[in-house]
């Protein structure tokens, strides 16, 4: 089981990369957020409760993410491997997975940590919110929150795996197809080493 963490802060291009590569290494695919917003569309009270954190660009509590990402390892048991998506964003989720994993016999393999400049996840996240139907993406408020949240308490998770030598800066500005590149040759050669 070889098992990534795409890492970076909102608007990195996390998703857009997460698609291609869960096809290229076939890979399980767990985005947070993407769980959260299918709990918020089928309207059920982790759904209702996590909406009023999210709109506001604050984190949804650990227990409630670590759950939901627990009971997807469970579901999941004959993948080759997973990619984590917006998880862990705190050192607590980052503690959880890494004995989520071992519980499985299994660990991270590589966090990949795409960088991109403030000023351009701002640009990139108001566009997204032109045609994502995502409400935490239109309000410039909103999203300054979020990367607010980003350095206080997320960034603390690169250091907590650059403790164990798996962490991978990856330019996150450029085209979506060499950034692509950039994050195989990473992956390929951590496989192969
Ligand atoms: P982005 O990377 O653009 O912020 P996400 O879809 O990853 O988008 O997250 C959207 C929102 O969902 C976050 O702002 C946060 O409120 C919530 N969320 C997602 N993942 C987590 C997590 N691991 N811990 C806490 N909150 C989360």
């Amino acid at each position: 089981m070889f098992n990534i963490i795409l890492f970076g802060p909102p608007g990195s291009g996390k998703g857009t990369q997460s698609e291609q590569l869960v096809a290229k290494y076939n890979l399980k695919h767990l985005s947070t957020g993407d769980l959260l917003r299918g709990e918020i569309a089928a309207a059920t009270p982790l759904g209702i409760e996590a909406k009023k954190l999210m709109d506001a660009g604050q984190l949804v509590p650990d227990e409630v993410v670590v759950g939901m990402i627990s009971s997807a390892l469970d579901a999941n048991p004959q993948v080759s491997g997973f990619l984590f998506d917006g998880f862990p964003r705190t050192t607590a989720q980052a503690e959880s997975l890494d004995k989520l994993l071992k519980l499985k016999g299994g660990e991270i393999g590589i966090v990949l940590a795409l960088e991109v400049k403030e000023e351009e996840l701002i640009k990139r996240l108001l566009n997204r919110g032109l045609s994502s139907g995502r409400s935490d993406d239109t309000n410039e408020e909103v999203i300054k929150n979020r990367i607010v949240e980003y350095n206080n308490k997320t960034a603390a998770v690169a250091k907590h795996y650059a403790a164990q030598n798996k962490v991978q800066q990856i330019p996150g500005e450029g085209s979506v197809e060499e950034i692509f590149g950039l994050l195989s040759k990473a992956i390929d050669a951590e496989i192969s080493a």
